[in-house]
């Protein structure tokens, strides 16, 4: 698996657990970008020439395959973002002020990362509705029993990460969907670190709205999507305007396009969808049951290994998808990513765009692990062999 992503062969002596901020890129989606701007590079749904109609057919297949692979019921529920925060971005701009009034409640969990908590809370105080927060587990994960709690139907919107970027945990998005629906609301799904790790399936999941974005599952920057049901995105009003999002320009009014296309204004980004189409397809020839089964082997050693470190308090639990947080009693975390740092182990230590969620956990920050498909159990006792030597480093 290692060998398909270039990336190991430039760093050998790297050992990479950063996944969760973003992936490494497969040798097929880096030959797909370039073999786009050798072979393919023209502008889309404009040009009236043979490699302008091709270009836009390779680009509109994609949207199918992102379709095929959340299961959603049509091409045109996928809108093309920049990323999980874009699209989350044009549901609160777009979407919230037709259902959120003022005295409404718009719920999310003490975990969100900041991409599914400010666009919310700015919702909220823009419109005159309540931003309600639901409390966390102590082990930093979302609290699913508190989130039912706190559903109303006064709440119009619930958003929620499928899978949270600190603890790493996955929280059963359809009991809440279900209950936020029967209250008149609408669900909005973060699925940023779920769309990696995890099958999606939006229709079984209960989602009105489902965000994610290309870097974290081997795909390139600068490219997400937006899953929205048909007859939302229907009645939403664009928010960016510009070239291909128009029907009719007059010189006092302006008529929209169809879904999706009247929310993606300006030339998009074409090698971006092309290497996330590859994306796709470089996912589809993972067993994901198969990786998911490696992944949690993974997770369990480094939980087990740095468990019997002196000191450390540990995020999550065993069921974390590809991630481990962790602090070490008395040691800043940025102290043991430096440390970390020399001995080529790449983490991530801050507070992961969930400063909400480290006030919670009484914490500044934390050091957080998370594993890719290309990860092994060498890259585990690296890290935990790491860790043990910034333990007595700092005793
Ligand atoms: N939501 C979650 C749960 C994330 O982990 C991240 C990225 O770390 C985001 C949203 C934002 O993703 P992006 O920066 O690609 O928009």
């Amino acid at each position: 698996m290692r060998e398909q992503f270039p990336f190991f062969a430039a760093h050998p002596e790297l050992t990479y657990l950063d996944s969760a901020a973003t992936s490494q890129k497969p040798q097929a989606v880096l030959d797909a970008l370039r073999d786009y701007y050798v072979a393919d590079n023209a502008n889309v749904h404009r040009g009236l020439y043979q490699l302008a109609y091709a270009t836009t057919e390779k680009y509109e297949a994609v949207r199918q395959q992102i379709a095929t692979h959340i299961h959603a019921a049509r091409p045109e529920e996928i809108v093309y973002t920049r990323s999980t925060t874009d699209g989350l971005n044009l549901v609160a701009a777009s979407f919230g002020p037709l259902v959120v009034q003022p005295g409404d409640e718009i719920l999310v969990s003490g975990a969100e990362h900041h991409s599914n908590f400010i666009p919310w809370q700015q919702l909220a105080k823009r419109t005159g509705a309540k931003f309600v927060i639901a409390p966390v587990q102590e082990d930093g994960n979302t609290d699913a029993a508190q989130v039912a709690h706190l559903i109303t139907p006064r709440t119009k919107l619930l958003a929620l990460a499928s899978v949270t970027n600190v603890a790493g945990g996955a929280v059963a998005i359809r009991p809440l969907a279900d209950r936020v629906h029967a209250n008149g609301g609408f669900m909005v799904v973060d699925g940023a670190q779920q769309i990696a790790h995890l099958p999606v399936d939006v229709q079984a999941m209960g989602a009105d709205f489902f965000a994610f974005s290309g870097h974290k599952m081997y795909g390139p920057t600068g490219i997400g999507a937006l899953y929205g049901r048909y007859d939302l995105l229907a009645k939403m009003p664009p928010v960016q305007f510009g070239g291909e999002m128009i029907d009719t320009v007059m010189d006092q009014d302006t008529t929209w396009a169809e879904v999706p296309l009247k929310f993606e204004a300006g030339t998009p980004n074409i090698a971006g969808v092309i290497g996330l189409g590859a994306a796709f397809d470089f996912m589809a020839t993972l067993d994901l049951a198969a990786v998911r089964a490696h992944e949690q082997a993974l997770v369990a050693r480094l939980r087990t290994g740095l468990a019997a470190i002196d000191g450390i308090q540990l995020y999550g639990d065993e069921a974390s998808i590809g991630i481990v947080s962790f602090n070490l009693t008395g040691v800043h975390p940025h102290d043991v990513a430096t440390i970390l740092d020399e001995a080529q182990v790449a983490v991530r230590a801050g507070h992961h765009c969930a400063q909400p969620l480290m006030a919670r956990l009484g914490v500044p920050a934390t050091v957080r692990a998370s594993v890719g498909v290309y990860n092994n159990e060498a890259d585990i006792d690296r890290l935990i062999a790491a860790v043990q030597s910034a333990r007595r480093v700092f005793d």
